[in-house]
């Protein structure tokens, strides 16, 4: 046999990750860890076993639409991989959506579940797509105060019966816009019985085949805009088991999340329930976005790890100039950097998924509700761009078998590329987070907590990154500061680096904390390494541009 390059491999997902463990055994109380653990090896285990086994021998499977049957009848059946049926399975089971609303770890339930999912997803798929948007929906129908939906629809979202549970769709985009949803021109009218139906076309919808979905829809005579929106609940299907009005005109070809059936569709007379009043329906909708945000920003730290654990994996195999890869100084280089890349995105995303479980047990002061508000977009937007350039490196690690389609490797790349774009793209995003801003306390409230954080440290080595990630807040503050004195331009421009400068500024804060920690509690350098290794990538992208010279650049 001539050689064969050796393909790299996984172990249990849960037992073999330190920052995982690490950060559960820091953050949580250890009889809750202990009641958990059992449940995150198993799901470890699937993950780097007969899951990662499935996924890749269910590579090239995709979903089939089936827009009519054999006597001509319109069906518009869309039937999903086998990989995707069984990650449904495995869902609901597992309780990836119910374990919040059952809250019996009370405000630990989101780190519980979001431990959970960050282990099951970059081996289903994408599956977290349509679980994001159930999540979300079983939230927005928790607060939106609807008895009737929350009775009709949260029993089925939050099921751990496979035969019971429901997902959601979160159907948005229109070809008009989907940033400027405000342009959407889906309409919505009440029948001779009262009942309201929509009608219009949404560009993107993903997960068609969900249950139920949340959409918004412009009631007739309400003003153009956003506020003219409002939000309505639809089933895709009637009791009869038909579509209900729904003309499914094609799946989308996309660059990856392939598995995941992004429709366009047709409401032709949809019947629909509004679920909270008959006008601003973005902000109704918003509770579903926060979740799907934090489940993106979940997804990306998860996909960093898998692309860093099987590179790590090839590392000690693949034999290079008479040695291992994992032996040559520049290869542990660039994998060392990518770790730190990732340990940061981490501890920046549980942070968040904290603060949800803290919000939802009723636990944040007025003042941490301000920072979760500006976290989300802030922790969405950084962990989806560092997520696209880890996972490009870790393909690099493989060299040319990192591009080659049977590894299933590429396949990772382009699933990840999407994190920068649906649920905000990271300008619409930066632009939000300048909203989360403006007139509140949220930025003083980013200032102290990075203070706390870093008021942890007593390790020598810890103090210059720590006064680096209380430097670049400060900047940023004075930035605004400085630049709002001359009108919006100027700010709105900035506002991609500042946002970022936010993001990467808390992650090396939180990070440092968890250092120090890791030193005394641990006694693990692991994580002083990763904050000397992130700090040394720079926090900081704030600075004035010349909008005119700007403007020239980038259209010259
Ligand atoms: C695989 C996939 C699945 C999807 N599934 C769904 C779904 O299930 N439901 C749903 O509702 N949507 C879905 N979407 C749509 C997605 O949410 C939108 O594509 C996204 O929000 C961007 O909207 P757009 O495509 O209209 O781009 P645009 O809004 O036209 O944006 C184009 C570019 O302009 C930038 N931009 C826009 N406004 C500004 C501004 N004010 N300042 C600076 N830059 C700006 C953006 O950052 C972007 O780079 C999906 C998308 C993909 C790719």
């Amino acid at each position: 046999m001539p050689f064969n390059q050796p393909a790299p491999e996984l172990t249990n997902q849960y037992v073999d990750d330190r920052v995982l463990r690490s950060y559960l055994r820091r953050a949580l109380p250890a009889e809750v860890l202990q009641q958990i653990e059992p449940q995150l090896t198993e799901m470890g285990e699937l993950a780097g076993g007969p899951l990662y086994g499935f996924q890749r021998a269910d590579r090239l499977s995709e979903p089939v639409h089936t827009p009519w049957d054999a006597w001509g009848n319109r069906i518009d059946q869309v039937e999903v991989s086998a990989l995707w049926r069984t990650a449904e399975q495995l869902a609901a089971r597992h309780g990836l959506i119910a374990i919040p609303y059952e809250r019996a770890l009370g405000a630990w339930s989101r780190v519980h579940q979001f431990a959970l999912v960050y282990l099951f997803t970059p081996s289903t798929d994408v599956y977290s797509c349509p679980l994001a948007m159930t999540d979300g929906a079983a939230r927005t129908l928790s607060v939106a105060g609807n008895a009737d939906l929350r009775t009709r629809a949260l029993p089925h979202l939050t099921s751990r019966d496979p035969r019971e549970f429901w997902t959601s769709g979160q159907w948005m985009t229109e070809s008009t816009g989907g940033s400027d949803v405000g342009l959407s021109e889906t309409v919505a009218r009440q029948d001779d019985q009262g009942r309201w139906r929509l009608y219009g076309r949404k560009w993107f919808t993903s997960a068609v085949t969900s249950r139920m979905s949340l959409t918004l829809a412009r009631p007739e005579g309400n003003p153009a805009g956003g506020k003219g929106l409002a939000l309505f609940y639809l089933e895709t299907r009637g009791e009869d088991g038909h579509l209900n009005n729904i003309l499914v005109h094609r799946l989308k070809d996309k660059l990856g999340t392939r598995k995941v059936p992004t429709a366009e569709l047709t409401l032709d007379g949809t019947i629909a329930v509004p679920v909270l009043g008959l006008s601003e329906g973005i902000r109704n909708i918003a509770p579903m976005l926060n979740v799907t945000r934090t489940w993106n920003s979940v997804s990306a730290v998860s996909y960093m790890r898998r692309g860093i654990a099987l590179a790590r994996d090839y590392a000690l195999k693949r034999i290079a100039f008479g040695a291992p890869l994992a032996e040559k100084p520049l290869h542990l280089d660039t994998l060392a950097g990518m770790q730190a890349e990732f340990e940061a995105a981490f501890h920046l995303t549980f942070l968040l998924v904290e603060m949800i479980g803290r919000d939802e047990a009723g636990e944040l002061s007025a003042e941490e509700k301000d920072l979760l508000r500006l976290l989300t977009p802030i922790v969405k937007l950084t962990t989806a761009k560092q997520c696209v350039s880890a996972v490009s490196e870790a393909l690099e690690c493989f060299g040319g078998a990192g591009y080659v389609e049977d590894t299933g490797l590429p396949m990772l790349l382009r699933d990840c590329q999407v994190f920068s774009i649906w649920e905000g793209t990271t300008n619409v995003l930066s632009l939000d987070a300048l909203r989360a801003v403006s007139g509140v306390s949220a930025l003083d409230a980013l200032g102290r907590r990075v203070a706390a954080l870093t008021s942890t440290v007593t390790d020598a080595r810890l103090l210059e990154p720590a006064r680096q990630a209380e430097q670049a807040i400060l900047e940023a503050v004075r930035w605004l500061e400085a630049t709002s004195k001359h009108g919006t331009e100027g700010v709105e421009a900035g506002a991609r680096r500042f946002a970022l400068t936010l993001g990467r500024a808390l992650g090396l804060a939180l990070l440092v904390r968890h250092a120090q920690w890791g030193l005394n509690a641990e006694s693990d350098e692991r994580s002083l390494a990763a904050v000397l290794r992130f700090a040394s990538h720079g926090v900081k992208s704030i600075g004035d541009s010349d909008l005119g010279l700007s403007r020239s650049l980038a259209l010259g």
